[in-house]
């Protein structure tokens, strides 16, 4: 068994690792970089293979670091079945036909600036847009189910749930004897609505995401108990209170959350505004596929509630509607995109209401520092927003605990069922990955980085193809993680 992995390799977005196992060739995940410049430039490089040598794809979840250069494999000639889980699939068809619609609007902007600038109007010409992504979503295959087994050309593929997102999976792959385990993203146990990761079977080698291996999470009770006190605050403080969250599984465990916290009255009911059309496409998939959840909320959409709607809630879907929540007076909540604070409705929000006292931020995801929500919880007391400096008065409440990926107590226990030394470490950053590999040595595991875009033997002990190991001395760092939600 041979991987490939060209993206996630020695960093946390962009997952596409290329298998060639029982002489098939396949492709796990087909995601976009997401970050910085370079990075994004990425995007637009060659994959390193044909698409069309290629016998299938396989998705893990549909978050667009998994899924997101799908369209443009299509693009470049991939005709063959692309297999996921139908919760990934209806999922999948929300994000990608998002990503078409700011890649195509970020094209236009460029071109406008150009334009604006007296230069060539140029610009970069959009990735992909809706056309290529209605190509690409007709090869979905939605035929994965925990638990059974599929046929994928020689290799025989068992999805189980991964416990990260809705319809998440990891893979054991199987062929001519030998058992390979794909993690792509896993969940943190006991976290949000998905229930916790099966424990994986026994394998001849582990390729496991290491995006919080070096961070123990905050115990959720003590997150939740933490949000419940910052929105009676913010309550009390009278003004707008902003939640900055991305539309899958973050927006949705706020909803939920908020809905228990007013109906046992923890919190006051003030209007609760989500304003994300991508939310709310994405929050019908979590009620259509509630068998999928956590018992209460199964149970709570069996007896025919909603529990992702609190009895204040409005749905915003048009961007004017969104803008007249500027004019809107009182305290209310208003849940908007994106998590990051990088784009989307959340910006204006923030430029109406981040100077005056009575606004509260309250931010539910990791903010990258150097981003704008990166200055705001490190205290910035003015921040560019839109064109204009706008000072900050808000108070900010910051809970680092909503995470949807495993931390490193949940990596471990998951490595700990599968009975292989052999684990190979993609999707984290490469410092985190190097404090790993010690910590990994202590429970006799042999942690290697999976080199980025050069081909390795998965089964190989002395590791011929892959980057020597790194050993940081101290080992075992326990740090904030990077994004990666
Ligand atoms: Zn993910």
């Amino acid at each position: 068994m041979h991987l490939r992995s060209l993206g996630a390799a020695l960093t946390v977005t962009g997952s596409a690792h290329l298998l060639h196992m029982g002489g098939g060739r396949v492709l796990i995940d087909c995601g976009l970089f997401q970050g910085e410049g370079a990075l994004e430039a990425r995007n637009r490089e060659d994959f390193g293979f044909d698409p069309r040598d290629l016998d299938a794809v396989i998705l893990t979840h549909a978050h667009l670091d998994h899924v997101g250069r799908l369209p443009l494999l299509v693009r470049r000639g991939y005709r063959g079945p692309v297999y996921c889980t139908p919760p990934t699939a209806v999922l999948a068809e929300t994000v990608l036909l998002d990503s078409a619609r700011l890649q195509v609007e970020a094209s236009r902007q460029e071109v406008r600036r150009a334009r604006r600038e007296g230069g060539e109007p140029g610009g970069e010409e959009p990735l992909y847009d809706e056309d290529d992504v209605h190509r690409a979503l007709a090869l979905l295959r939605p035929t994965l189910h925990f638990g059974q087994s599929v046929q994928v050309g020689p290799l025989r593929v068992t999805p189980q749930r991964a416990g990260h997102i809705l319809g998440s999976a990891y893979l054991l792959i199987e062929a001519g004897g030998e058992r390979l385990i794909m993690t792509g993203d896993l969940g943190h146990r006991g976290g949000g609505l998905q229930p916790d990761f099966t424990p994986p079977p026994p394998a001849d080698a582990v390729v496991i995401e290491t995006t919080y291996a070096g961070h123990l999470h905050r115990p959720r009770p003590a997150t939740l108990a933490e949000f419940a006190g910052a929105l009676r605050q913010s309550v009390r403080a009278g003004g707008k209170i902003l939640i900055p969250s991305f539309a899958i599984e973050r927006a949705q465990v706020i909803l939920y959350t908020l809905r228990g916290l007013m109906d046992s009255g923890e919190v006051p009911r003030v209007p609760v505004f989500l304003d994300s059309p991508m939310a709310a496409r994405a929050t019908e998939a979590y009620f259509r596929f509630a068998d999928e959840l956590i018992p209460p909320l199964r149970g709570a959409v069996a007896r025919g509630e909603d529990p992702f709607r609190p009895s204040t809630l409005h749905v915003v879907l048009t961007g004017e509607e969104s803008r007249r929540l500027n004019r809107y007076d009182g305290p209310a909540i208003i849940l908007a995109g994106n998590g990051m604070m990088t784009g989307g409705r959340i910006g204006h929000h923030l430029r109406h209401h981040l100077w005056k006292p009575g606004t509260s931020l309250v931010v539910v995801s990791y903010q990258p520092p150097g981003t704008l929500g990166g200055q705001l919880v490190s205290g910035a007391a003015t921040v560019p927003l839109l064109g204009e400096d706008i000072p900050v008065r808000a108070r900010i409440h910051t809970l680092g605990g909503f995470s949807a990926h495993a931390d490193q107590t949940d990596l471990l226990a998951f490595l700990g069922t599968t009975g292989t030394p052999r684990v190979w470490l993609v999707h984290g950053e490469e410092r985190v990955m190097q404090a790993f590999v010690p910590v990994l040595a202590g429970r006799g595991l042999t942690g290697n980085l999976m080199p980025d875009g050069e081909e390795v033997d998965l089964l190989s002990t002395t590791f011929p193809g892959g980057r020597p190991l790194s050993v940081t001395p101290g080992g075992e760092e326990v740090r904030e993680g990077v994004g990666g939600e």
